[in-house]
């Protein structure tokens, strides 16, 4: 493995702007009590997606007359790590990943994951019609597009083996001809591909909601408090330590949402999740300039582990980000590197022009990157999440590690937290898929799937 750049990685102070933040929620940088209380029943570390659902399913709306004390730490704004800076794209993945799954782990944990994803579409659904949230979240198909025809060769092989399976969400996956990719998808030089169901949102307004509910109902949130470290062992009544910039406060039990920056505060996760650094940009065609509505969402793929994904909004913008193929040979660029302050060298020019160059309907646009920003993403050597009690460390649970793919899975994996440290559940209980349990074995992991 690599040695990364910094594999204890704080928060950064400054940071680039990226559209989802130009307008800011008054929890933005809220902080509930002046001072940090001395203790809590439950802390949790971070405030991007993995937190809010972890302080949202923490308080629900029924909740015991007497609720246990809970304080989220955020070293930054609220939402202003990975999930604030994403591309709005809620896409299961059907049949990517999962290749490499069944040829580690068997068919049956491999489709337990891609269910899972799954259900993060009725789920979020659900969340949004019952707590009326304001999040634009809009569902359509995805277009899988495919530049490089052996690329989808090979796809298409796997795609039919899964067929062959019998696996019922398959039916939701229709296969794009190269005529059909060009006139339907309009992406130029398409050889192929296939479509299935997704959906996309604003990150922001779904994780400050959950947050606000949450403050509503007995969360104490604490924006810029980094937590700097977590004591070695309990104190004699069973409480964690953690000091952080405004002192120290012990917690019964920690949930560590800290996704790429998790080292940082638990070093046993040096080797397993290491900060990556992504781009992302919002482009808009020029001011009455013509233009082919594109409703659907894209994954573009130049050729094997060349991707970018896309989102269309409604006010006629594009969120496209990826293209981490132009700087991947720069390891300096994008591994080890949680700085999310500047922009990715080799690639601050590549997305403009993108829209004319890739799209049928697009020449004349006058599209423009309006916004452009960078991202930390937590990648895990194995490519899964770790889920769970943080090994030897008891009253200590874990959801983070989600690589460049949070938005169907992060919301279940911080239920799942939630429920282990309010109910006491196992991890089996929690119904998550196996291959996310954290475990000592996975932080000395035998994959290196981040450089491969
Ligand atoms: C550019 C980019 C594009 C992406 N696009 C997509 C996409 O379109 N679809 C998709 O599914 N996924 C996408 N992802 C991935 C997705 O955003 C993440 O997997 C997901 O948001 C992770 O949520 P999280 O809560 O675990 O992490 P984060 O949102 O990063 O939250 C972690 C929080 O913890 C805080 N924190 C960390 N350490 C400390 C500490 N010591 N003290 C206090 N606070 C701390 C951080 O400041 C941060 O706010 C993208 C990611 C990036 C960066």
């Amino acid at each position: 493995m690599a040695e990364s750049k910094n594999h204890f990685p704080q928060p950064p102070t400054g940071s680039t702007k990226p559209f989802w933040r130009t307008s800011l929620h008054p929890l933005d940088t809220h902080q509930t009590t002046p001072n940090l209380p001395s203790e809590t029943d439950i802390l949790i570390i971070g405030g991007g997606y993995a937190g809010a659902s972890a302080a949202y399913h923490l308080f629900p709306e029924n909740q015991a007359a007497t609720p246990p004390s809970v304080v989220l730490l955020e070293a930054r704004e609220l939402c202003s790590g990975a999930t604030g800076r994403n591309g709005g794209h809620l896409r299961p993945d059907l049949y990517s990943i999962t290749s490499k799954y069944l040829e580690r782990y068997g068919l049956e944990a491999a489709v337990e994951v891609v269910r899972f994803e799954i259900s993060h579409i009725k789920e979020i659904t659900d969340l949004v019609a019952r707590e009326e949230i304001d999040c634009e979240l809009t569902f359509t198909r995805s277009l899988d597009i495919y530049l490089d025809e052996g690329e989808l060769q090979r796809k298409k092989e796997f795609v039919e083996y899964l067929r062959a399976q019998n696996l019922d969400f398959m039916d939701d996956v229709e296969y794009l001809s190269e005529t059909e990719a060009q006139e339907k998808a309009h992406v130029r030089d398409a050889k192929g591909g296939f479509s299935f169901s997704a959906g996309h949102l604003w990150p922001y307004k779904l994780i400050t909601h959950l947050i606000r509910l949450a403050v509503s109902r007995g969360l104490n949130l604490q924006t810029h408090t980094p937590v700097l470290s977590i004591g070695e062992t309990q104190t004699a009544e069973g409480f964690w330590p953690v000091t952080t910039s405004r002192g120290t406060i012990h917690a019964r039990k920690i949930i560590l949402a800290t996704n790429a920056f998790t080292s940082a505060v638990a070093p046993q996760y040096s080797k397993a999740i290491i900060p990556c650094k992504g781009l992302c940009t919002a482009i808009e065609p020029g001011p009455g300039a013509p233009y082919r509505r594109l409703p659907e969402t894209y994954a573009i793929r130049h050729g094997p582990g060349a991707f970018i994904y896309q989102i269309s909004r409604h006010d006629g913008s594009i969120i496209v980000g990826g293209a981490s193929y132009i700087f991947k040979d720069d390891l300096g660029e994008w591994y080890g590197n949680s700085d999310d302050g500047g922009l990715i060298g080799k690639a601050d020019t590549y997305f403009d022009g993108y829209m004319q160059r890739t799209f049928f309907g697009w020449e004349d646009s006058r599209a423009e990157v309006k916004h452009i920003w960078t991202g930390v993403m937590g990648y895990s050597a194995d490519s899964l999440p770790h889920v769970g009690e943080v090994p030897g460390k008891p009253g200590q649970l874990i959801a983070a590690g989600f690589n460049g793919h949070g938005m169907p899975v992060v919301f279940l994996s911080g239920k799942a937290v939630a429920e282990m440290a309010l109910k006491s559940v196992s991890f089996g209980e929690t119904g998550l898929p196996r291959l996310f349990e954290t475990s000592s074995a996975r932080l000395d992991p035998v994959y290196d799937d981040i450089l491969e």
